[in-house]
């Protein structure tokens, strides 16, 4: 079932504040409309009834695809750290684990930061395909090319949509402005093989990638923080 609570909510521009219903989660097999808000940048967004302007609110939301029995957890960390974040997660994770009735498969679990993330998390789930697997490879692409995709700078974000049988497309995006820049490709017949290894090897990926949060930048930030 998805959730939605009121809160008072002030409006960035004009400091109006007014009650206006936002989800805390949604459930996207019950409410496909929902999904389509979230990627239209629809889900949360407020319209100020004082100064008219539109804003979208941040605040944690659970989202949960009940056919692919995965819940992922978007966090905001605009409020808090992303380790407070992580430190508050397992223990939701314990509570949610023991509230389980028995003999129930539980759900796979991700957490993410923004709604970019999401978005992409969701497309990578919908289209079959193993998120520790394509972490590996922009791990890949990152170490490869330091100069130009410095991990503290650039993001890469696999574009499901426009990836073809042949080739993964993945968009740069620069850090600081958000903008979206040159696009690269990358055979299909490496994920397949880097697949592959997952499937016989699974402990060294899940060693590199132990979650909730896969994230290719995110270990080498860590890396390059405790190398120096
Ligand atoms: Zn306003």
């Amino acid at each position: 079932m998805s959730l939605a609570k009121t809160y008072p909510i002030r409006c960035p521009k004009c400091d109006h504040t007014q009650n206006v219903k936002l989800y805390d989660s949604i459930n996207v097999a019950q409410e496909p409309t929902l999904k389509t808000e979230l990627l239209e940048n629809r889900l949360n967004r407020v319209q100020c009834e004082s100064c008219d302007t539109s804003f979208r609110v941040d605040k944690p939301v659970l989202y949960h695809d009940a056919d692919r029995n995965i819940l992922i957890h978007w966090m905001p960390d605009t409020a808090c750290s992303r380790e407070e974040i992580l430190d508050e997660f397992d223990d939701a994770m314990d509570e949610l684990r023991s509230a389980l009735p028995e003999n129930t498969e539980p759900p796979r679990v991700r957490l993410v930061f923004t709604r970019v993330e999401l978005i992409e998390l969701m497309f990578i789930i919908e289209a079959g395909m193993e998120e520790r697997v394509v972490e590996h490879i922009k791990y890949t692409i990152h170490t490869q090319n330091p100069a130009r995709l410095p991990p503290s700078k650039k993001r890469l974000l696999l574009n499901v949509q426009d990836s073809t049988a042949d080739e993964l497309l993945f968009a740069v995006q620069d850090i600081e402005t958000s903008e979206l820049g040159e696009i690269l490709r990358y055979p299909r017949e490496v994920y397949r093989g880097v697949q592959k290894m997952y499937r016989k090897n699974s402990d060294e990926f899940v060693e590199l990638f132990p979650g909730p949060y896969i994230n290719a930048r995110a270990v080498l930030i860590e890396d390059g923080g405790s190398a120096e």
